[in-house]
C-alpha cells in the first residue's frame, strides 16, 4: 500500500472517530439532562407540594384561613402536574376528601386526607426511581461508548505512533547511509525498503542510479588506463625531454629523451624530489636554477659526442577540481625543447651569409671603384643620362655595400668571431663622426640634427670607438628614414654617475609599444612597412652595445616619434 493512503487511511480514521466520539458524548449528556430535569420537574415538585399540603393541615387547627389557603394553592398546582400512572385518582380523591374535610373537619377525614397525599407522595418516589433507573441507563450507555470509541481511538493512535515514523524514518537513514557510500565511490551499494509503494520506487531509482554509475566507472576506468598509456607512449616518443614534477617539487614523470640527456635511471628518480636529484646531477642542478627564471639562450647538452641544443620551458598545472570555483596549482613540467636541427641550420646558414658577404664585398668595392672612375672627367665626358644612370649605379652599390657589412657583422657576432677593441673614446668624437656620416642622407629630406652635449671634454666612456659610431650611425640612419620631411632630430649625449646616455630622437612615425621588446630581434622589421632595408641593423647595434657592458633601448609610441638610446661606462 502506498505510504500517501497509509497516511490518509489512520489519521482520516482517526479524526472521524474523534468527531464521532464529540457527537456521541454530547448527545449522551443531553439525555441525563432531560432525564435529571424530568425528574426534578414532574415527581420532585410533586412530593414538594404533597409535603406543603400535609404542614397546612397540620395547621389547620391553629391557624385555619392561611392554613387552608396554602393547602388549597398547593392541591392547585398538584393538579397541573399529573406525571404518574395512578396520580390522577390519588390527586381527585385528595380533593374529594379536603371538600368533605372542610365542611365538617373530624380525625376521619384527615386521615383519609393524609393517606391520599402519602400516596401521591408514594406514586411519585417511585417515579423518581424509575426515571433513575433510565438516567442510570443512560450514563452506563455513554460510559460504554465513549470507552469504546476512545480505546478505538487510542490503539490508532498507538499504532500511528509506533509504526509512522519508524515507517518514513527507517528507509531515510538507510537512503542517507547508502548515498555516502556512493558518494565514497562504493558504486556496489544498493538499497531494499520493504513496505510503501513509493519507497520501493526510490530504492528501484537508486539502484538503477547506482548501477549506471558502478558501470561508468569500469568504463570510464579502463579508459582512463588506455588513454594514460596513450599519453605516455606519446610523450616518451618526443624529441623534447618531459620532466613532471607535482606540486611539492616530487618527480612522477620523465620521458626516455630527459633520462637521455640527464644520464639518469627511471628507477633512481621517480618519487623523489627534483631537489635530491640535483644534488648530483649537474644538468638537473641547471634546470632547477632556470626554473622560477627561464634563460631565454638554449642549452648546450653534449650526448653521445654531439651538441644538442635544448630550448627549456616551463608550464605550471593549475586545473579546477570538480564542485570548486578556484584554480589550484598542481605541478609543473619542465620542457625542454630539442632545437638542435634550427640550430644547426642556423650555423649553417650563418657560415654561408658570412662567406657570401666576404666573396660579394671585392666585386661590389670594385664595381664602386669603376663607376668612380667613370665619374671622373679625365676618362671622357658623361652626358646627363650617363650621369644618371652612374649615379644611380653607384647608390646601389653603397646600399649592396652597406648590407654586406650588416651580414658581415651578423655572422661574426653570431658566431662569436667579433673582436671588440675597448678604449677611452670621447662621447662627442662619437657623435660627430656619427653625424658626419648621415648628413649627406639627412639634407636630401632638408632634415636637421641638433646635439645637446650634457658631458666635459674630459669625461670619456670605455668603448670600441668604431663599433659604438656604428651603432650610432643606424640610430641616426634609422631617424632620418623614418622621419618626415623637414624635420629635425636631436642627438643628446647625458652623464650619469657611472655610464654616459647617448640618445637620437626623432619626431616620427613612431614604433606600437607591442613591438618594442622584438624590434632587436633580428629581421625583425615594423609589419606594414615597406623600408628598403634587412632588420639587422638594431639586432647588430644590440649585440655591440651589450659586448661593451653597455644597455640599449627605445621609447617610442606610434605617432609621437621615437628615441633610441644606449649607455657605456663612464671611464
Ligand atoms: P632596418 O632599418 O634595416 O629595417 P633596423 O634593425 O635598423 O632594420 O630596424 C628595424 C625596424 O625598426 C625597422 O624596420 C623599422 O620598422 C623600425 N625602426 C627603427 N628605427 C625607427 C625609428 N627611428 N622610427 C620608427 N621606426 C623605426
Amino acid at each position: 500500500m502506498k505510504l500517501k493512503t497509509k497516511l490518509t487511511l489512520g489519521v482520516g480514521l482517526l479524526f472521524l472517530l474523534i468527531v464521532l466520539l464529540s457527537v456521541m458524548g454530547s448527545v449522551y449528556i443531553n439525555k441525563l439532562k432531560s432525564d435529571t430535569e424530568k425528574i426534578l420537574n414532574a415527581n420532585y415538585s410533586s412530593i414538594e407540594f404533597s409535603k406543603n399540603m400535609l404542614l397546612a393541615l397540620d395547621r389547620i387547627g391553629s391557624d385555619s384561613a392561611v392554613a387552608i389557603q396554602e393547602f388549597k394553592k398547593n392541591n392547585q398546582l398538584q393538579e397541573k402536574n399529573l406525571t404518574e400512572f395512578g396520580e390522577r385518582e390519588a390527586t381527585q380523591s385528595l380533593n374529594l376528601h379536603f371538600n368533605n374535610y372542610l365542611k365538617l373537619p373530624n380525625n376521619e377525614k384527615e386521615k383519609l386526607i393524609r393517606e391520599d397525599l402519602v400516596k401521591i407522595m408514594t406514586l411519585n418516589m417511585k417515579g423518581i426511581e424509575r426515571k433513575s433507573d433510565v438516567a442510570i441507563i443512560t450514563a452506563e450507555n455513554a460510559t460504554f461508548w465513549i470507552v469504546s470509541l476512545g480505546t478505538v481511538c487510542f490503539l490508532i493512535a498507538f499504532v500511528l505512533l509506533f509504526n509512522l515514523p519508524q515507517t518514513i524514518a527507517e528507509p531515510i537513514s538507510q537512503l542517507t547511509f547508502s548515498i555516502r557510500q556512493i558518494a565514497n565511490k562504493n558504486y556496489s551499494e544498493r538499497v531494499h525498503f520493504k513496505g510503501s509503494e513509493e519507497f520501493n520506487d526510490l530504492a528501484e531509482s537508486f539502484n538503477v542510479m547506482a548501477e549506471k554509475l558502478q558501470e561508468y566507472e569500469s568504463s570510464t576506468l579502463s579508459k582512463q588506463l588506455m588513454d594514460k598509456k596513450r599519453i605516455e607512449t606519446l610523450v616518451n616518443n618526443m624529441h623534447d625531454a618531459v620532466i613532471g614534477l607535482d606540486e611539492n617539487h616530487f618527480i612522477y614523470m620523465i620521458n626516455d629523451e630527459a633520462l637521455k640527456i640527464t644520464n639518469l635511471n627511471k628507477e633512481e628518480i621517480i618519487g623523489k624530489t627534483v631537489h635530491e636529484v640535483a644534488v648530483n646531477n649537474d644538468l638537473v642542478r641547471e634546470l632547477l636554477k632556470n626554473m622560477d627564471h627561464p634563460q631565454k639562450d638554449p642549452i648546450k647538452i653534449v650526448s653521445g659526442h654531439k651538441e644538442n641544443y635544448f630550448e627549456q620551458d616551463v608550464i605550471p598545472i593549475n586545473i579546477v577540481r570538480t564542485g570548486e570555483k578556484e584554480k589550484k596549482y598542481i605541478g609543473r613540467v619542465i620542457l625542454l625543447r630539442n632545437i638542435t636541427p634550427f640550430k644547426e641550420l642556423d650555423f649553417a646558414k650563418t657560415n654561408f651569409i658570412a662567406t657570401i658577404s666576404h666573396e660579394l664585398k671585392t666585386p661590389i668595392s670594385a664595381i664602386k671603384m669603376g663607376v668612380q672612375l667613370l665619374e671622373n672627367q679625365k676618362f671622357g665626358e658623361l652626358n646627363e643620362q650617363q650621369k644618371e644612370l652612374v649615379k644611380g649605379i653607384n647608390e646601389d652599390g653603397q646600399r649592396l655595400l652597406d648590407i654586406t657589412g650588416e651580414l658581415l657583422n651578423l655572422s661574426q657576432v653570431e658566431t662569436g668571431n667579433i673582436r671588440i677593441n675597448i678604449e677611452n673614446c670621447s662621447p662627442k668624437e662619437i657623435v660627430q663622426t656619427a653625424i658626419k656620416n648621415v648628413e649627406k642622407l639627412a639634407e636630401q629630406k632638408n632634415i636637421s640634427i641638433k646635439t645637446q652635449f650634457e658631458v666635459e671634454d674630459s669625461d670619456l666612456v670605455a668603448a670600441d670607438f668604431d663599433k659604438t659610431v656604428w651603432v650610432m650611425n643606424n640610430f641616426l640612419s634609422n631617424a632620418v628614414k623614418h622621419s618626415f620631411q623637414d624635420e629635425s632630430i636631436s642627438v643628446k649625449v647625458e652623464k650619469y654617475e657611472t655610464s654616459v646616455k647617448f640618445s637620437v630622437s626623432d619626431t616620427g612615425k613612431g614604433i606600437d609599444e607591442k613591438y618594442h621588446r622584438q624590434i632587436f630581434d633580428r629581421y625583425f622589421q615594423v609589419p606594414g612597412e615597406h623600408q628598403n632595408g634587412t632588420g639587422l641593423g638594431l639586432a647588430i647595434s644590440k649585440n655591440f652595445i651589450e659586448k661593451q657592458h653597455g644597455e640599449i633601448g627605445v621609447k617610442s609610441s606610434l605617432n609621437q616619434g621615437s628615441s633610441f638610446y644606449f649607455l657605456l661606462p663612464l671611464v
